[in-house]
């Protein structure tokens, strides 16, 4: 298996998320037997509150590196956690053979959801102090700024201390217009930043999908996406078309760009990735053979 990092750019990588609580993986499982048929260079795996959630994300994880032979992302949150049960899981991923983590703060409810760092530059370096450059980590940007953020500049201050902790690639958000995204790369190249960033592109398929994405994290709706979610609103089928054609021609877009890689948030649908590969591979994969020289 070839490391993600020697792999030629434009990368093609997924998120799922494991199942919550103590429910089967089977079902994720299944997800991925159907993911991995579309060779993408890692699959990320999402981290949430609770010790088993946690517990699913390194079995997931490992079960991606180990069973399927394809590079595994293990998310890691700062949320509600120390450095001690951090140590566990980091543990248990060096022996399971992960070696890529997406450090991140994680999603908040509250303030005093945060354990013992505040930070994902915190949890970067905690991972450097103590494993050295065992993991290679990835982090999270904003082309739109991060919610919190003051300043889009303040947000691009904090992301250039994150990569010189030594991260070795960055995957944004998610966004639906691509001149925002290229506007803002070319303000984090302008500062220094010089990682990969990885657009991340999640397919519209419901209408409660777009009203939870964008309350969430803020990302600009532009017409026509807003046009397809009102005109389709009662109907689904249609809904779902319009969602995967507009992801697939905003994937192309970049690609043309030269971006230097697409993560698609998978929502575990498998059918949805299906039908959104079909569209893309010729431009992805002449692209990339174009990138080996
Ligand atoms: C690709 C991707 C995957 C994700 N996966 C998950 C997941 O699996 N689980 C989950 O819970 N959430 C996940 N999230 C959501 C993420 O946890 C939230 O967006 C969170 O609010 C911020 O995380 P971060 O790592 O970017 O935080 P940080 O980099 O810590 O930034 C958070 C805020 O703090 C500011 N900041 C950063 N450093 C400092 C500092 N030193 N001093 C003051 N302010 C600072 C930043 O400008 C920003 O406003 C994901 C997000 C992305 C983009």
């Amino acid at each position: 298996m070839k490391h993600f990092f020697e792999r030629p750019l434009p990368s093609y990588t997924f998120e799922i998320f494991p199942p919550k609580g103590n429910a089967s993986t089977a079902g994720t499982y299944a997800v991925i037997d159907s993911l991995v048929c579309f060779n993408p260079d890692l699959i990320s795996v999402t981290y949430g509150a609770g010790g088993t959630s946690r517990d699913n994300t390194v079995e997931i994880t490992s079960g991606i590196q180990n069973k399927y032979k394809v590079c595994g992302v293990a998310h890691l949150t700062c949320v509600g956690t120390t450095r001690k049960e951090l140590h566990e899981i980091l543990d248990r991923l060096k022996a399971n053979n992960v070696k890529n983590i997406l450090a991140l703060r994680g999603d908040l409810k509250d303030e005093n959801d945060l354990g013992e760092f505040h930070h994902a530059s915190e949890l970067i370096k905690f991972i450097k102090e103590e494993y050295g450059d065992e993991f290679d980590i990835f982090a999270a940007c904003y082309p739109e700024k991060h919610p919190e953020a003051k300043s889009m500049d303040e947000d691009l201050k904090y992301l250039k201390e994150k990569c010189d902790l030594g991260v070795k690639a960055l995957i944004s958000q998610l966004f639906f217009d691509n001149d925002i995204f290229w506007e803002w790369r070319e303000k984090a190249r302008s500062i220094g930043i010089t990682q990969p960033i990885i657009a991340g592109i999640m397919p519209i398929t419901s209408a409660a999908q777009i009203s939870k994405v964008v309350e969430l994290c803020g990302a600009s709706v532009p017409v026509p996406v807003r046009r397809f979610v009102n005109a389709y609103d009662y109907n689904q089928a249609a809904m779902k078309d319009a969602g995967i054609a507009y992801a697939t021609e905003q994937i192309i877009d970049l690609i043309a760009r030269g971006v230097d890689g697409i993560h698609l948030y998978t929502m575990n649908q498998p059918d949805t990735v299906r039908r959104i590969d079909l569209g893309i591979r010729s431009v992805l994969y002449t692209k990339r053979y174009e990138a080996r020289g």
